[in-house]
């Protein structure tokens, strides 16, 4: 988990430190890096500013001056802690990459912001990582074993120690032998003083696009980090890729791991990814809108405005309302204004979250049947709350349409989840989440309908297209901490029980 500091088990129960969205899945990461350019620590900058809706508790900058490697990491937001002209000019030289990162309460700390850095046999290696190893808990058990000293808890640690013990020759060959140790998502780039090293999982879980600044190569979780640096989107990097810059600019590409299948993570085109971003060739305003459209032909209704729950639920909400001819109308406003310190998590206040962020617009809903539009239900009480809120407005129904199937499965890709038995999804059915929701009528796109919508016939029986493990709960690596943390809790109810 380039991001995530511990394996989530159902053991460790999720905390949040935003009132806010505390009910929605969040990515976790962001990464970008520039092989070569002046100020490259600047143009990292502007890039992680433009991820910053994918992890906003801390970045993190390295660069590279042909000598040595310089690094700034801090807790908060890009503006805050790289706006200031003295810490750019700290991190020196033609090469630089960064990281933006979430984590929950309890377990933020400084040495687990990235990028990480080790001084290897090799030289200076610095890593940001996107998604999460899913078998870090068994690997650094047995690399602590072998003498390894941690100084973070991040899983991307692991990745250091294994390239650092590996007994292969090269640089790149020790860090292709230490991927081949690890499971489940990564999206990398590597900084060495040979140079800059992108590469992704043989899956392809989390994404990762090549782009070019002039001649410079750069790298980046999502393209809309291209658009705000003024450079062209190139390609992805290809599931189970390695393209490796060196300094003088020569691009190699290497696919250690033979033929792959890859998985990508269907949840980027539902919410994660920002909509004006194009993810593995496809832009995601308009999967979203043929998501909204998918939707309507699914689960039609008879009613006055389709109405997002913003801002997530536009683009759906748009190609409903095109699709069922009904008019989109913004029935809820939201305030941009709501500051994360404004009020601290506590349950107290936090149920007053949703109504600081959003306003039913009255005069439009009041007497009206309403369609809203989301992309997701994972606890449920923001759902709960706007439904109440619209009935409060005067709405004469409500029914809920939401722009993704029921989320009944944790992630352990590199995704903040709530435990499984959170989801609303789990607990309930379709009927019972109605009723917690207290909507006229709640509905989801099916599994084959966002398959659909993302330019697929189906969902493929043998070997889906993408990874949608979270509705499925076919996970599409092995999940060896998570298997190992369930036989030990079984094996100590067994103990328990003979005590
Ligand atoms: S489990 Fe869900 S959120 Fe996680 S990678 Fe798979 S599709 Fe994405």
């Amino acid at each position: 988990m380039g991001c995530q500091e511990r394996q989530r088990t159902r053991l460790a129960p999720m905390l949040t430190t935003n009132p806010f969205d505390d009910d929605k899945l969040r990515e976790e990461c962001g990464i970008f890096g520039v092989s070569s350019a002046e100020t490259a620590s600047a143009i990292v900058a502007l890039g992680l500013h433009a991820l910053q809706h994918r992890g906003q508790e801390a970045a993190g900058i390295t660069s590279w001056d042909g000598h040595a490697f310089h690094t700034h990491r801090a807790m908060g937001h890009v503006a805050g802690n790289f706006d200031r002209d003295e810490v750019i000019r700290a991190l020196p030289g033609n090469a630089a990459c960064g990281h933006v990162r979430y984590s929950t309460t309890g377990e933020t700390s400084l040495r687990n912001v990235q990028p990480l850095y080790a001084e290897l046999s090799s030289g200076g290696f610095a890593v940001a990582h996107n998604g999460n190893i899913s078998n870090a808990m068994k690997l650094r058990r047995e690399l602590i074993r072998r003498g390894s000293i941690f100084q973070s808890t991040s899983d991307t640690e692991v990745i250091i120690h294994l390239v650092a013990t590996s007994t292969y020759r090269t640089l790149l060959d020790k860090l292709i032998d230490a991927l081949r140790h690890v499971e489940g998502a990564y999206s990398l780039i590597v900084m060495t003083p040979e140079g800059m090293i992108a590469c992704r999982d043989p899956l392809g879980i989390r994404p990762l696009v090549m782009g070019k600044l002039g001649d410079t190569i750069i790298f980046a979780s999502e393209t809309v980090a291209f658009d705000v640096v003024g450079a062209d989107y190139v390609r992805s990097i290809e599931p189970g890729e390695l393209v490796i810059v060196t300094h003088d600019g020569q691009v190699r590409s290497h696919r250690p791991f033979g033929e792959t299948h890859p998985r990508p993570c269907i949840f980027e085109h539902v919410y994660f990814s920002r909509p004006d971003s194009i993810v593995d060739g496809s832009s995601v305003y308009s999967v979203r809108k043929a998501i909204g459209a998918q939707l309507a032909i699914e689960n039609p209704v008879d009613a006055d405005y389709v109405i997002p729950v913003p801002d997530s639920g536009v683009p759906a909400a748009i190609g409903y309302a095109q699709e069922s001819g009904i008019p989109f109308e913004l029935g809820i406003i939201r305030s941009h204004y709501i500051g994360r310190t404004f009020i601290q998590p506590g349950d107290k206040v936090r149920h007053l979250g949703v109504k600081l962020k959003h306003n039913a617009n009255r005069a439009l809903i009041e007497g009206k049947r309403i369609v809203l539009i989301d992309d997701s239900i994972v606890r449920g009480t923001t759902s709960l709350k706007i439904v109440q809120m619209m009935h409060e407005a005067g709405a004469k129904e409500v029914h809920m349409r939401i722009a993704s199937p029921p989320t009944k499965h944790s992630c352990f890709y590199g995704v903040d989840t709530p435990e499984r038995t959170k989801l609303l999804a789990h607990k309930l059915d379709i009927g019972g989440m109605q009723d917690f929701i207290h909507a006229d009528s709640l509905a989801f796109i099916s599994i084959d309908g966002l398959y659909k919508a993302l330019g697929e016939a189906k969902r493929a029986d043998i070997r889906p297209q993408y990874c949608d493990a979270c509705f499925t709960g076919d996970y599409p690596t092995t999940l060896t901490d998570q298997d190992e943390a369930v036989v030990t809790d079984q094996l100590e109810l067994l103990a328990e029980r003979v005590v």
